[in-house]
């Protein structure tokens, strides 16, 4: 039997009646003009179910289809969908360039990430797919589409769902390398809500993170310098650290006493909050965005004006507070600015992005309703690669280019050969 699809938080299972992985673009187009249904799949890092492929459907990666071009100007660079950031940023640094925003880890493929709308943490830049400058695709008909900036399919096409056709190439701004300091500052997570979109504006890049049951949350900030990297232990080092020690085996050590009695939780999370200020200094900027690799562990997102911000955090904190959830995970708070992609979280303006993750204990299910009761108050839109069991009708009234976008994929595939369940539910 050919291998099965699983995602990375082993939550999600599809077995596909066939496994494609093309060479070239030309084979792409024969594959979507000789399926029933196939389905694109990237690094299979999305929490939602979005890159599965559909009952008795094929599967297709572009891990085999190579390109990575930097332009005369070297303002952006043009690779293959399915290039790995990792890949991608090793090349650009190799270059002396990079990216000017990336998410906290860089195991996803280009074109997925900028599929769920990908996003790190500034309201001085957009999501990844904002850095998109031209996109190539092969639509469900077979036909290859060039979008380039001046069309204004490109902005339908930035945050696309794997609903418009396969991407087999992406152009995306870069800039020369830079470096970043990083400090940390203790607030108190009484005080975070009032302060958000303050905290927002204090830095390029800046991020709150809350360990849940403890009495303060963090803010990470980082600006620009020209201050050398940081000596022994560089920034990569204290990294490499916090990978394999924290990540593989202190934390899984952590989260197998969380399961063994669930009443641990609180007072070991505010064990660990206390190790958990050590700065890492001054490094490449895209080592110090990102953060490890966690253990699996499952993610829900939603996105709300940054006008609202303070209430969604709050109504976080409170639905803890109130004690009927021991969450062993981060509550993260991230700001991402406007950006024109018609299904993009931040299609609206300036936004935050609020997260809540749990790890392989019992009651996530419990905690993700909950936070989703409480967001769903506040009209939040939730991030598309992360759990979500949001439809198609309470989705409409939260984009206004929602059935635009609709209306583009009947024209781009309307065979519905790259349909899954997901996207049924999600589009209609
Ligand atoms: C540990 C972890 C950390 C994360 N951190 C962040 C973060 O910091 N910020 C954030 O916003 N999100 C984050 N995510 C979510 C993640 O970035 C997204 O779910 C992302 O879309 C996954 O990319 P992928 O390559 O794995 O895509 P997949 O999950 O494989 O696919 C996603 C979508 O893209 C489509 N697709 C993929 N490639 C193509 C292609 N070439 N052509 C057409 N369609 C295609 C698929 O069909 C699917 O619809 C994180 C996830 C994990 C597991």
């Amino acid at each position: 039997m050919t291998r099965a699809f699983v995602n990375y938080a082993r939550t999600v299972r599809a077995q596909p009646v066939r496994w494609h992985a093309p060479e070239t673009e030309a084979e792409v187009v024969a594959i979507v003009r000789a399926a029933r249904r196939v389905r694109v799949v990237g690094a299979a890092h999305s929490f939602s179910a979005i890159a599965a492929p559909a009952d008795g459907g094929e599967a297709l990666s572009l891990d085999r289809l190579a390109a990575y071009a930097v332009a005369p100007d070297r303002a952006s660079v043009t690779v293959s969908g399915g290039m790995r950031l990792r890949a991608l940023l090793a090349r650009l640094a190799a270059d002396r360039l990079t990216l000017p925003i990336v998410g906290s880890i860089a195991e996803q493929a280009v074109a997925g990430a900028i599929a769920t709308g990908t996003h790190g943490s500034s309201l001085a830049h957009g999501n990844l797919a904002s850095l998109v400058t031209g996109l190539r695709l092969v639509t469900g008909t077979g036909d290859v589409l060039e979008l380039g900036p001046g069309d204004p399919r490109l902005d339908a096409a930035r945050v696309h769902l794997g609903a418009l056709g396969v991407v087999t190439r992406v152009t995306v701004r870069c800039e020369p390398a830079f470096r970043l300091a990083e400090t940390i500052e203790r607030v108190p997570v009484a005080e975070v809500a009032e302060q958000l979109a303050a905290i927002a504006r204090t830095a390029e890049y800046a991020k709150v993170w809350w360990l849940p049951h403890t009495p303060d949350a963090l803010v990470y900030r980082y600006a620009r310098t020209d201050a050398p990297a940081s000596r022994f232990p560089t920034a990569a080092t204290r990294r490499w650290l916090d990978q394999h020690l924290v990540h593989r085996v202190a934390f899984p050590a952590l989260v197998a006493l969380h399961r063994a009695r669930a009443g641990w939780i609180a007072p070991l999370n505010r064990l660990v909050a206390r190790t958990m200020t050590a700065e890492l200094g001054t490094g490449p900027a895209a080592l110090l965005l990102a953060t490890p690799v966690p253990l699996a562990h499952r993610e829900t997102e939603a996105a709300v004006p940054l006008a609202r911000a303070g209430e969604a955090f709050a109504a976080v904190v409170d639905l803890i507070a109130r004690g009927d959830h021991r969450v062993n995970f981060l509550v993260e708070a991230r700001f991402v600015r406007g950006d024109p992609g018609w299904l993009s979280p931040a299609s609206d303006g300036d936004a935050l992005q609020l997260g809540a993750y749990m790890a392989q204990v019992r009651g996530i299910d419990a905690y993700f309703a909950a936070f989703w009761r409480a967001m769903r108050a506040l009209g939040a839109r939730p991030h598309w690669g992360k759990e979500m069991d949001h439809a198609a009708a309470e989705l409409r009234p939260l984009y206004p280019r929602f059935d635009d976008f609709r209306a583009l994929r009947a024209e781009l595939d309307p065979r519905r050969v790259f349909d899954n369940a997901f996207l049924a539910r999600a589009l209609g």
